[in-house]
């Protein structure tokens, strides 16, 4: 048995990986880069190359506006109906269309429309500040209601407590995103949704960073409703279309803000008034964005052909053993653990804080070849995508961010910000 802080015990774990082929379905162009990105930008499927080299060239190039029929039409349904089974909804329960912001501010909308005597959001401030901004749009353009910020004090965990007392005969909606992007806590999405219920309230869930990485059942939930990224776990491409989920039972009942002519019935009859589509089509709007579409269905499938069960358990196995490299050889640094340490609280990233952290963060893209991100104040992200990251890439980045704090590589850095990492 070697020691867990050895190249050889990253080695014998990837060995008896039963997930390790998959690495191999992914473009790996430099293969001395420690990529730990992946919870921002997937990699690339080589199968996602060819599908879009194929949609430009043979249906675009040669069958033109004949595309639409013969391929590109229904993808948005098709789509959803895969990425359904990702996260525990029927298939005609998802769709693609938008962007995730976008699609958040249409659902919150439909929401407080179905909810006109009550005057709030109530969120946290774990939120994607974009969420917040987003639901701060859709509170005001909705008769001046406002959204409700509730605190985390130690802004890792969600203050699930404070939030389920804080519903009430006030709140239209409960709107979370499921795994949190600064530590990966993870909202007990059941609990959550039967308090906001119970209080008369909707739920919305922004499932960016848990579709792909955490086992999702928004069915058994009881979720209302869902947005979520494609370029994330999925590794559907920069800028992909996102989805879109809305319970069956609340389709017909909601509307989408936006009414546009994808989202009509009966789309080619160009008649004057607006009738909306029956269920979840109506939460299109215009033309989608058919080569970003063309992007996701690869990683899509190898997702659903890894399945979830077995992506967790890598990734929840090599979070663990990143926490445990973090005691061993980080931990002595400076650095301090921001996830929790519960594993079914944990999404697939791991984030640690170092007082100098924009600086180790600039030290690891620049000179060591380690791509992690860097989350203001203080943060490093380390994402772990388990279908293609290895647990000798942790090892390797976990000893690359150690020789640069002690061989003081990150004093020379100045202090600054700026730029997307
Ligand atoms: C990545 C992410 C988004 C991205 O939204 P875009 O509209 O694609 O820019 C939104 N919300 C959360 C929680 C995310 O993690």
């Amino acid at each position: 048995m070697n020691a867990i802080d050895t190249r050889a015990h990253a080695q014998s774990l990837d060995q008896a990986d039963p997930l390790k082929d998959f690495r191999s379905a992914f473009v790996i162009a430099d293969s001395d880069l420690i990529y730990l990105d992946g919870n921002s930008l997937g990699r690339l499927p080589k199968r996602a190359a060819e599908q879009l080299q194929n949609g430009i060239e043979a249906t675009w190039g040669k069958r033109l506006i004949r595309g639409w029929n013969e391929a590109w039409m229904y993808l948005p349904e098709q789509l959803g109906a895969r990425i359904a089974k990702l996260i525990g909804a029927q298939p005609d329960e998802v769709i693609l269309a938008d962007s995730t912001s976008v699609n958040l501010f249409k659902l919150a909308s439909a929401a407080l429309a179905a909810r006109p005597n009550r005057q709030e959001i109530l969120t946290d401030d774990l939120n994607f500040p974009s969420d917040l901004y987003v639901l701060d749009s859709a509170a005001q353009a909705s008769s001046g209601r406002r959204l409700r910020i509730l605190e985390s004090i130690d802004q890792v965990y969600g203050p699930e407590l404070q939030l389920q007392q804080a519903l009430g005969d006030q709140t239209a909606l409960l709107s979370l995103t499921h795994t949190v992007f600064k530590s990966a806590f993870v909202y007990d999405m059941a609990g959550m949704t039967r308090s906001a219920h119970e209080a008369g309230a909707l739920t919305l869930w922004d499932l960016s960073h848990s579709v792909g990485s955490v086992d999702l059942d928004l069915n058994g939930s009881g979720a209302d409703l869902a947005v979520g990224c494609t370029y994330k776990y999925l590794n559907g491409g920069p800028g992909a279309p996102a989805f879109l989920y809305v319970r069956r039972d609340l389709q017909d009942e909601l509307l989408n803000p936006i009414s546009g002519w994808m989202g009509r019935d009966d789309m080619f009859g160009f008649q004057r008034d607006f009738e909306p589509h029956a269920g979840i089509r109506r939460f299109l709007t215009g033309t989608p964005s058919v080569l970003g579409l063309l992007g996701i269905e690869a990683g899509v499938e190898l997702i659903l052909e890894a399945g979830m069960d077995a992506l967790r358990a890598k990734s929840v196995a090599q979070t663990e053993y990143l926490i445990a490299l973090f005691e061993s050889m980080l931990e002595p640094l400076g650095f301090h653990l921001k996830s929790p340490r519960e594993n079914d609280r944990r999404g697939s990233h791991v984030t640690l804080s170092h007082d100098l952290a924009w600086q180790i963060a600039q030290v690891l893209t620049q000179k060591m070849n380690v791509i992690p991100d860097f989350r203001a104040p203080d943060n490093i992200r380390l994402g772990i995508a388990p279908i293609y990251t290895r647990f000798e890439d942790i090892y390797e980045g976990v000893r690359r961010m150690q020789s640069v704090v002690e061989n003081g590589l990150h004093l020379d850095v100045p202090a600054g910000a700026g730029g997307v990492t």
